[in-house]
């Protein structure tokens, strides 16, 4: 039984990526109007040992015995991976085992902190979210903590890119009528160019159901506008230019199948076809699964053909 492993889950950035989650659901210094999860049900910018890290680090020893490698081993799931106050710990320990390089999602809430920072010199890759450079859009996108200012972000994601060997690839969120204006983008496009060592930025939008219905999806052509009104000269990909992912090799069993889906859905909810590339199945069988779980009350399809967990 897994408890803060999943995966293998196809990601559209990092191919096959087994992910760790560290924190119980929805444990946040966000409330992002975007999110895909639910509303923050654990609204913190505290850090604290939600699990213990031997713990986590010998679930990760059993899963890598059994899986391929993976692409990545990453750390996000249902919360914020930073506010683990062992996040480095863990990181460190898992890089003298590890077979694959580590990835980290973020939120950058927690970078303007140096522990912070320090631990995460620990990864091979940064996935930071950066929406906005004003302070109102910031407040008003990611609801974040009381404590929470968006200069503190602005200084700390400064300050990991100057230290940072790995790759750092900025996430911005597009939301339509909130933070695409000339005058937002202007201002992202100065900050970023002046930070040192950005690889890449990935131009995401809500390609999934989001909290809120306030936000809308960009459509294609929006983040090309986007894309080009950035001008920078580093790589800018968007959330509709997908890799292919490659399928990994598994053997079907329906109680492992369903549980898989299960704990995945959780975290990352997906279509017919990257579960079944996931599970290494045929479409038509995990569709009887995910129509039986449904009937269960267990799981849900989405207007976008994502399937998703219902929350007890
Ligand atoms: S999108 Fe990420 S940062 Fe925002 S509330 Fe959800 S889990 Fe937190």
């Amino acid at each position: 039984m897994r408890t803060y492993i999943f995966g293998p889950v196809p990601s559209r950035r990092l191919g096959i990526s087994l992910g760790v989650d560290l924190t119980p659901t929805k444990t946040c210094s966000f409330d992002c109007l975007y999110c895909q999860l639910d509303r923050t049900r654990f609204h913190t910018s505290e850090r604290s040992r939600f699990c213990p890290p031997v713990d986590v680090l010998q679930e990760l020893r059993e899963v890598l015995n059994e899986v391929a490698a993976p692409d990545w081993i990453t750390f996000s799931g249902t919360g914020e991976p930073t506010l683990h106050v062992d996040l480095g710990l863990i990181l460190s320990e898992l890089k003298k085992f590890s077979p694959s390089p580590v990835c980290v999602i973020t939120n950058s809430s927690l970078l303007y902190r140096e522990d912070v920072r320090e631990e995460l010199m620990n990864a091979d890759r940064l996935l930071p979210t950066l929406t906005t450079v004003n302070e109102a859009t910031f407040r008003k996108i990611h609801r974040p903590t009381s404590d929470i200012r968006l200069s503190m972000i602005l200084d700390g994601l400064r300050k990991m890119a100057e230290n940072f060997k790995g790759i750092i690839e900025i996430e911005i969120f597009v939301c339509p009528g909130i933070n695409d204006s000339d005058e937002e983008i202007l201002g992202l496009s100065e900050f970023i160019k002046s930070l040192k060592n950005i690889s890449s930025i990935y131009l995401n939008t809500a390609v999934r159901v989001p909290v809120e219905d306030e936000v809308i999806t960009a459509d294609h052509v929006r983040l090309q506008e986007f894309r080009d009104k950035l001008d920078l000269k580093i790589p800018v990909i968007t959330a509709f230019e997908r890799k292919t992912i490659p399928a990994r090799p598994s053997k079907w069993n329906r109680a492992t199948a369903e549980a898989d889906i299960l704990k995945l859905l959780l975290r990352h909810p997906c279509n017919e076809e990257q579960l079944a590339q996931v599970l290494d199945s045929d479409k038509a069988r995990v569709a009887l699964l995910l129509v039986e779980l449904s009937r269960q009350g267990k799981v849900k399809l989405q207007a976008n053909g994502e399937w998703k967990l219902i929350e007890s």
